[in-house]
């Protein structure tokens, strides 16, 4: 949809002219994976697709919310801004955001008519749900003129996430929502939130997501076994190199105390996370010399530490991975995401996207009986006003 498709649509649900568009991206981690909660870089870049936000004020000291993606409608006081909606609303996003604004001392005196359409594939892990957050946050900064940083609308729309949403979501996604920037990745240290914008130019080159469409997801237990096998492994690292993270070991250095690991999975654990920190590393300075093919050969070799040290792929993401690999004019291709579901990020050569989706997605239902979705993007800018 258009922005005249989307006013229109505007009109025709509230009988007037919406004031003002708002747009916040969805995003996709280019490399560092799992090595967030590790003290370690990620690499996320925003996406040229994510989720509109359409708004005017209204006199009945009401907010109301609709969506073009979802049929649900909702309409709640000024005073219910503060209380989840029961049974996982998809409301809850955009109201946990309007709570975030009072908690920090907002007051909201005026209602407003508020419009959503999202183009991010809901639930694919391109976190369509961080997208709405931020999309909210910067509309109501706006609006209110409560003069909040992009940095402080990220935890805004973190925050939402966790007492609204109930997932416990590390700040990635919302971080790369709102700083985003057009041909840029950001190498974030999730736990500082120190952040460098590094200029990802893809000439002839596009970024493709694919979707598995699988079932399986990365769950909280899974996720949970991960986390803790990581501290084991800090643990056993202690008498040798007492650190905090996993992350502030070099690659050389984790070679010299690796054997400390005793507990065998930890340690493959502990392999994976040194090793990403070290990757992701590499790929920022092969951007910065331009090295695009380099940064390929390491995305490669993350999907295949995530597969064999980490453990968080599955057969699906295999499929798409392996397949990907074998066309010619393929980069680089691997996981993003937590793991298991969810999505392949690869850099194709432009002249090579059609036989890139005819093969990998005839090898994949193949392999997997399942039907994988492409999406060509762009990298885009992060929240900002369209008009
Ligand atoms: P992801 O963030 O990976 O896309 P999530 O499960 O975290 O997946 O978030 C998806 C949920 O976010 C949807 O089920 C829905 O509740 C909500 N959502 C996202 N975009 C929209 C939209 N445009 N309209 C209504 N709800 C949306
Ligand atoms: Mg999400």
């Amino acid at each position: 949809m258009n922005t005249l498709e989307l006013k229109s649509a505007y009109e025709a649900a509230y009988h007037k002219s919406a004031t003002a568009i708002y747009f916040a991206p969805g995003r996709v981690n280019l490399i560092g994976e799992h090595t967030d909660y590790n003290g370690g870089f990620v690499f996320p870049c925003a996406l040229s697709f994510g989720t509109y936000l359409l708004v005017a004020p209204n006199d009945e000291q009401k907010i109301n919310f609709r969506s073009l993606n979802v049929e649900a409608v909702y309409s709640l006081e000024l005073s219910q801004l503060t209380t989840p909606l029961p049974d996982k609303a998809w409301a809850n996003y955009p109201i946990g955001v309007f709570a975030q604004f009072i908690k920090r001392g907002v007051v909201i005196e005026q209602g407003y008519d508020i419009l959503f359409w999202g183009n991010v594939p809901a639930g694919a892990g391109l976190s369509s749900s961080a997208a709405m957050e931020v999309v909210t946050a910067y509309a109501l900064n706006e609006l209110l003129g409560t003069g909040f940083d992009r940095t402080e609308l990220a935890k805004i729309g973190q925050k939402a996430e966790h007492e609204y949403a109930g997932v416990m979501c590390g700040i990635m996604d919302q971080f790369a929502s709102s700083h985003g920037k057009q041909d840029h990745a950001i190498y974030l240290n999730c736990d500082t939130l120190a952040f460098d914008l590094v200029p990802v130019k893809l000439e002839g080159i596009k970024v493709v997501v694919s979707n598995t469409h699988s079932p399986h997801h990365l769950d909280s237990g899974a996720y949970n076994d991960r986390v803790r096998q990581c501290r084991l492994a800090v643990e056993q690292l202690a008498a040798l190199r007492p650190i905090k993270y996993l992350a502030e070991l070099s690659q050389a250095d984790f070679e010299q105390v690796e054997h400390a690991i005793t507990d065998e999975v930890a340690h493959r654990r502990a392999r994976h996370v040194v090793g990403e920190v070290q990757r992701t590393k590499d790929a920022v300075e092969a951007l910065q010399q331009g090295d695009i093919e380099q940064f390929g050969v390491l995305m490669n070799q993350s999907h295949i530490s995530l597969r064999d040290d980490y453990e968080v792929t599955g057969p699906e993401l295999d499929a798409l991975a392996e397949a990907a690999w074998k066309v010619e004019g393929v980069l680089g291709s691997r996981m993003t995401g937590g793991g298991f579901g969810g999505c392949t990020v690869s850099l194709v050569r432009e002249e090579a996207i059609p036989t890139f989706i005819e093969q990998v997605g005839k090898e994949y239902t193949e392999k997997t009986g399942l039907k994988a979705d492409f999406y060509i993007a762009e990298i885009g800018n992060g929240a900002h006003r369209v008009e």
